[in-house]
């Protein structure tokens, strides 16, 4: 039997009819303006998102990579979430490429607020020979903390602060379908908080690949030259385009269906008395789980379970990840959470020092409202 794989949202393979729609897209050179399929792609998603411009990027990470470049010079800091994809996977290449710092909060659940940002900001005096804030940068969903929506009030709250004091807002967006979904809100609710965003096809929309990045026409005229330098111009890329095209237009209202099946996984999951969920609620798509037992290491249990047919994440530590995404059923989801409690069960069973650490009070009180992601 097929494993279930909850690794990733971006797990998904492109269907028949979005291979189709690929093969037959109208093609040209895209680093001649030439791809009519890809400008139709960034017609369409700059409109959604109420923005002047797009550019197709060829990844998220380069998306937003590019973004930090046009909104900085280097040596400049940018204020964000220690939680955020940006500090956790993309640290190392943004003092590199953009040469910027990261100056990094701590929020609960990620969302950051303006107080927060205040402070860190007044931390040390600004201006002269002291490094610049240039740059306010927010994730919505929030994968790091389980897939938590930035709510919409809050962005608007720190889109005016960011105005004010005169630093720019970058969104990374790599769900923001499912944080639009999840909140019933418009997708240009959400790009008028903000200069620029970063959204993805390969993620919950399950196109094999693909991002864009939205700002103003001048904002994307800049990203195009940083897009070149950074190797990420293509050519025929009207074919990925038509997969993201195929995407917008049957894959976002089902992203309902995924947040459905992650709140029934964390139910069912939450019923086996050895494992603990940590997004006992999800808001979007992802359960963060782990075993009440400190012998054992996400990368373990995650071994275990893939054994019996169930591919997990194993996020840090002991917590391991499930995604929920496109191809992934009701029927999937009663027989990952059987398989999983079952695992969970037979690991804890043979384990050494099992009966002292199952008493669920190994926990510290209150972890559910902070992110999963290692703070530091
Ligand atoms: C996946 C992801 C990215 C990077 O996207 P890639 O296409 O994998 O490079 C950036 N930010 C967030 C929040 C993501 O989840």
């Amino acid at each position: 039997m097929k494993p279930i794989d909850l690794r990733s949202d971006t797990l998904t393979t492109p269907s028949i009819e979005m291979r189709r729609a690929m093969a037959n897209a109208v093609v040209g050179d895209d680093c001649y303006g030439e791809d009519s399929t890809v400008q139709k792609l960034e017609r369409v998603v700059a409109d959604l998102f109420g923005k002047e411009s797009a550019l197709f990027m060829p990844t998220g990470t380069m998306s937003n990579q590019v973004a930090l470049r046009i909104h900085t010079r280097p040596g400049d800091e940018v204020l964000t979430d220690a939680a955020y994809h940006i500090a956790y996977f993309e640290s190392a290449q943004s003092s590199d490429l953009a040469g910027v710092m990261l100056n990094t909060c701590s929020s609960p659940r990620g969302v950051l607020d303006i107080e927060t940002l205040e402070r860190q900001i007044a931390t040390k005096p600004r201006g002269g020979n002291y490094a610049q804030v240039r740059l306010i940068w927010l994730e919505n969903s929030i994968s790091g903390c389980g897939g938590v929506v930035f709510p919409l009030p809050r962005l608007r709250e720190i889109s005016s602060f960011a105005r004010t004091s005169g630093y720019h807002l970058h969104i990374d967006g790599a769900r923001i379908f499912n944080a639009a979904i999840a909140e019933g809100q418009p997708f240009h609710a959400y790009g008028e908080c903000c200069d620029t965003i970063s959204i993805c096809f390969a993620k919950g929309l399950g196109a094999p690949f693909g991002a864009a990045l939205l700002g103003s026409a001048e904002q994307i005229r800049e990203a195009k030259r940083f897009r070149k330098w950074y190797g990420g111009a293509l050519h025929q890329s009207g074919i990925m385009a038509a997969g993201a095209l195929y995407a917008l237009e049957h894959n976002i209202s089902r992203l309902a269906e995924d947040h459905s099946n992650a709140r029934r996984l964390a139910l069912l999951l939450g019923h086996s008395p050895l494992l603990h969920v940590s997004t006992p609620d999800p808001e979007t798509n992802m359960v963060y789980f782990n075993l009440r037992h400190d012998q054992i290491t996400a990368a373990q249990f995650a071994r275990e379970c893939a054994r019996e047919g169930v591919l997990l994440f194993p996020w840090t530590g002991d917590v391991v990840r499930a995604v929920t995404h496109l191809g992934i059923t009701d029927n999937d989801i009663a027989r990952a959470a059987a398989i999983i409690s079952a695992v969970a069960h037979r690991v804890v069973k043979s384990a050494p020092h099992s009966s002292a650490s199952i008493t669920g009070a190994t926990r510290i009180e209150g972890e559910e409202s902070r992110c999963v992601t290692p703070i530091q």
